[in-house]
This record gives C-alpha cells, structure tokens and sequence, in this order.
C-alpha cells in the first residue's frame, strides 16, 4: 500500500502565499496593513522559537509583527496592563499570548482580558462558544490547520469516525468540536488519559487525531490499516523533534500520516495569520474590502 504523506508545510506555503496577496489588496483598497501583537514572558526557549517563527511568517507575508517581551519576574497586573493597551491599539489587530505563562500569572485571567475581535488564537470564551455554536469569529490555529490539510489533501470527513486523542482547550477538545460540526460531520470519540484502553478505540479510527503530548505514543497496533493518521505532537527527544505517533512504525501501515516535523506545525502558524488579516478586514467597512480568494473564511475550515 502506498501511504499518502499530508505534506503541512508546502500546503502552508500556499496559504500564506494566498495571505500575502490577500494582505497587499487590503493595504491597496484600506491603507490598512494586517499587524499582529506577541506577548512573550519569560524565557522558556521552546516558546522563544515559536514565538520568533510566527513573526518571520508575518513579514514574509507583508503583516506587520511586534514583540512584547517580559521577564518571567513581571507581574500578572503589569500583563494585563499590556494586554489592555494592545486592546486600546487602533493599529493593532491581533493578540497572541505564548502560552505557557510562569507560575504566579493565571493564564485563564490574561487570556479572558483580550478582546475577543482580537483574539486571533481563538481561545477567549466568546469565540469558543461561537465555535461551538458552529458560527465561528476566529477559528483555533491547530484545529483549523488540520480540517484544511484535510480538506486539500482530498480526505473526507462526513460519515467516518474520527478519533481524537486529548482534550485540551487548545486542540484535542475544539478538534472533536470541529470534525463533528455540520459540514465536517465525522462521527468523533474523544480520548483522553483518563481513557481505559485507547488502542480499543484508536483501532476503529478512519482518521486518528493525536494530541497527547507523549513521543510516539501511537504504536502501529493501535491503528487501523489504510488509516488517515494526524499527528499533531511537538515533542523534543534526545536532539529531534518527534510527534504522538510512532511513524516509523504507522507510516507504512495506513492510508495517510502528516509528519512531525513538517506537518501541522506550519499549518498553525498559517492559520495565525489568516485570523489575524480577518482581524484587520473586519476593522474596515465592507464597502472599502476588495474581498479576494479568501473571502470563503469559514468554509468548514
Ligand atoms: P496538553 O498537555 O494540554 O493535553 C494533552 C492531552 O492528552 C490531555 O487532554 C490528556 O488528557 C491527554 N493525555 C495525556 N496522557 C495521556 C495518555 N497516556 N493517554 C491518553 N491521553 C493522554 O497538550 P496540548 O496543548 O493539547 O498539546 C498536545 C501535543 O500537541 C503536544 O505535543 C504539543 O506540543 C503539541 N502541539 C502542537 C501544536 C502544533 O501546532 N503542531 C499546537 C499545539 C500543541
């Protein structure tokens, strides 16, 4: 059997290809140039890279990016204090808040204080609900990125059973969320570590979500053959980066797996910058929008 590898990255290049064009009519029609604010506090390195790859993807794609760096000592009140300025920022049209904060700073307080039109990653409860009520504002990054790969590698998902492994705020839960909306219409089984015995139900996947957080923690017995195979997971072991499924083990047995690296990493950062343009068109009366390709913004995606 041949097996389909979900190539993430060069489908991220087309979207941002496709962001670029859509960012420079906006400065063309509006004068409006798509910015997105990062806040970055401490010196967690892995958030670091994240943080800076975000930002070399906004200029390769002509937004403007700024970054507001904080020592892991700065208080929650000095936080918000930021949070409330870039919300006060006519200028600014997204808010990214790496995540995870040091201790002693409540994440769910920071995050809940962005104003949910800037809220580009999705995460503040207003735009949860509006997912989950299936008229989403800002689709969440990860989820998106991965309906698109999907969706453009031609998989779908109506009338098969989608499994999702984990269920954070910030992928596994609004993952589920998405594959079983209207239009996605997977029927989905949500496992999480609380779950008996996975491989009973990771075995009946057509298509297998994996969010744990554990390197290769999907073996080749726990999936089904011909399988569509999503691995999501960014784990560091020894000097690589490796994802939740044991690909060296899946990849031959299944349909098709999205790599580690190289998969639905740069996807989540494409989709980051799409919130972040809907942002900066949604500042503008529509009359002034030469509404491009991207004008489809929530075709189940
Ligand atoms: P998390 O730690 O918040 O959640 C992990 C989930 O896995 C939890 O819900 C938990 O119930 C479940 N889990 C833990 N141990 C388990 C076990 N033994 N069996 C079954 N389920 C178990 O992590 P997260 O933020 O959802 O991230 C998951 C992974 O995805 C991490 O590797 C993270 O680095 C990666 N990630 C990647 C991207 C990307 O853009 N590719 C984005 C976000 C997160």
């Amino acid at each position: 059997m041949t097996t389909l590898i979900i190539n993430g990255k060069q489908i991220a290049e087309q979207l941002r290809a496709d962001l670029a064009g859509a960012a420079r009519s906006l400065k063309d029609s509006t004068g409006v140039v798509p910015h997105l604010a990062a806040v970055l506090v401490g010196d967690d390195p892995a958030s670091a890279v994240y943080v800076r790859n975000k930002q070399i993807a906004c200029h390769k794609a002509g937004f403007k990016s700024t970054l507001h760096r904080f020592p892991a000592t700065t208080s929650q009140a000095e936080l918000l204090e930021l949070v409330h300025s870039l919300n006060a920022a006519a200028d600014v049209h997204g808010i990214l808040v790496q995540l995870p904060l040091p201790k002693g700073i409540d994440a769910t307080t920071v995050l809940d204080t962005v104003d949910p039109a800037k809220d580009v990653d999705g995460f503040h409860p207003e735009n949860v609900g509006l997912m989950q009520q299936g008229r989403p504002r800002f689709l969440p990054c990860t989820p998106a990125g991965v309906m698109h790969m999907l969706r453009v590698s031609g998989i779908t998902t109506s009338g098969k059973h989608a499994v999702v492994i984990g269920r954070s705020d910030i992928v596994g839960k609004p993952m589920a969320a998405l594959l079983a909306q209207k239009g996605a219409d997977a029927t989905v089984t949500l496992c999480h570590s609380r779950t008996p015995d996975i491989a009973v139900f990771s075995r009946q996947a057509d298509i297998l979500v994996a969010a744990v957080g554990i390197p290769l923690y999907v073996k080749a017995h726990m999936v089904k053959p011909g399988a569509v195979i999503i691995d999501v997971g960014i784990n560091r072991l020894g000097d690589r980066l490796v994802g939740d499924v044991d690909y060296a083990q899946v990849a031959p047995v299944v349909g098709a797996i999205s790599p580690v690296p190289g998969g639905v990493g740069p996807m989540t950062i494409a989709k980051l910058l799409k919130n972040t343009l809907q942002a900066a068109r949604a500042t503008q009366p529509i009359e002034t929008l030469n509404i491009g390709p991207l004008a489809e913004t929530h075709r189940g995606d």
